[in-house]
């Protein structure tokens, strides 16, 4: 069966991903016949009448052109009937748990987003909803089920140890409670990973990382197939007002369009330095679902394309904290430097960056220990990055070792002796 190409800015499940990327909301301009949309930066639009615009648009806040190509985009590769986008990830977080009525109650994953995590403790308190961290959702959700639980949150993988979390036995155990699903897909994007087929009501993600992909815009946004939720959301979309601008809509819709190639290559180049570091005598673990050693990897192979394991790992490297921050800058091509998902390869130390803000005890009781550095892969070449890993490895443990060697009481200057380094 072919479809004519003209149609397919309006998705259909005929099509592969790679087709939906490149042409799901991306209609040809009418009068110019443009083929790539203009950047429609005007905030009002005219009526014709009081209460009769010309088109579909009245002001650039509740909707435009950009906004509303950007997210059917998404919303056919998540296999959603709606997406709706937001000025940044922790945007679409926020605007969800406002969503929730007063003394409402959410379970969440213990690992979650730093980001995340600060507003469930810190802000959504303030509004009368707690929240309920478990670090094993799968065994105990339903223990942790109240009268007033409205949402559960699962991130699969977790940020930085990778663990996955089986979102069908979630869902399932959430929905015979009256328990609707959220899941942040931010590290695998929709390539990889479609949460609403295993069960989930909502996916968000933080289209600053693999979306966009280019380090170049901050943005958010979440998918979902409910008519009611299209409505609440919506509403306080407008409403909150936390609304990315028409010209990031556009960097970001362009950013999607090569999301497949991205995502793939982000993947092999993970899975070629996973070995690499497994292969290591300078490494003590490494954290990477496409590996056949991941606790979780028969997870992966059911809720990952083609088994996947993502443009994102960690490893704990030898000789502690010392080692892992001569690691970060002793690479060439890995730029020390938080977020992920870009098209560059990206390194950095989550004990003292992304999550410096956890009491070391929650941090370590997740595997956050202070020789764990964590990488997002780029889309350069895969030998490459395996010899830069591998010239930062050995030269990092061998440095670090030779001082601790020459002082052997040393501590890494956080209270944890490293002399076990070689
Ligand atoms: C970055 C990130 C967020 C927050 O997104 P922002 O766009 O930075 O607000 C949420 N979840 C995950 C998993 C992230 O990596």
């Amino acid at each position: 069966m072919t479809v004519p190409i003209d149609s397919i800015d309006n998705p259909s499940p005929a099509h592969g991903f790679g087709t939906l990327a490149v042409h799901a909301g991306s209609p040809h301009d009418p009068t110019t016949g443009a083929v790539i949309e203009p950047i429609s930066l005007s905030t009002t639009y005219e009526q014709t009448a009081v209460g009769k615009p010309v088109g579909q648009y009245e002001y650039s806040r509740s909707s435009n052109p950009n906004r509303d190509n950007f997210e059917k985009a998404v919303a056919a590769l998540e296999n959603a009937k709606y997406a709706l986008a937001f000025g940044s990830g922790s945007a679409a977080t926020a605007t969800i748990l406002q969503s929730l009525a007063q003394g409402s109650h959410v379970i969440s994953v213990s690992d979650v987003y730093g980001g995340t995590h600060r507003y469930f403790t810190r802000v959504a308190k303030a509004h009368g909803v707690t929240v309920t961290f478990t670090p094993q959702i799968e065994v105990d959700i339903a223990e942790h089920i109240r009268e007033n639980t409205k949402l559960v949150w699962i991130e699969s993988p977790s940020n930085p140890t990778l663990r996955l979390v089986d979102i069908r036995s979630v869902a399932e155990a959430a929905h015979a409670r009256g328990v609707a699903v959220v899941v942040d897909n931010t590290f695998l994007s929709p390539y990889i990973q479609n949460p609403l087929e295993h069960g989930a009501d909502i996916v968000v993600h933080s289209v600053t990382k693999y979306i966009n992909g280019h380090s170049d815009v901050v943005m958010g946004l979440a998918a979902f197939n409910s008519d009611e939720l299209r409505e609440r959301l919506a509403f306080l979309q407008n409403a909150g007002g936390a609304v990315p601008s028409a010209f990031d809509c556009w960097l970001a819709h362009r950013g999607v369009k090569t999301l497949h190639l991205r995502v793939k290559q982000s993947s092999i180049n993970a899975t070629a330095v996973a070995e690499a570091l497994e292969a290591s005598p300078y490494v003590v673990a490494v954290h990477y679902p496409g590996l056949d050693s991941h606790p979780h990897r028969h997870i992966a192979l059911r809720q990952h394309r083609d088994g996947m394991g993502g443009g994102m790992l960690s490893f704990r490297i030898k000789g502690g904290r010392a080692a892992a921050e001569r690691f970060c800058q002793l690479t060439r091509i890995y730029t020390l430097a938080e977020s992920l998902g870009g098209i560059e390869s990206l390194c950095e130390l989550p004990s003292a960056m992304t999550h410096a803000g956890i009491p070391r005890d929650q941090r370590e009781a997740v595997g956050v220990f202070d020789d764990l550095v964590r990488i997002s892969s780029g889309i350069e070449e895969p030998e490459d990055l395996v010899h830069d890993v591998e010239q930062a490895l050995e030269r990092a443990v061998r440095e670090t070792t030779a001082a601790t060697d020459a002082t052997p009481h040393m501590s890494n200057g956080n209270g944890v002796t490293n002399g076990h380094a070689a």
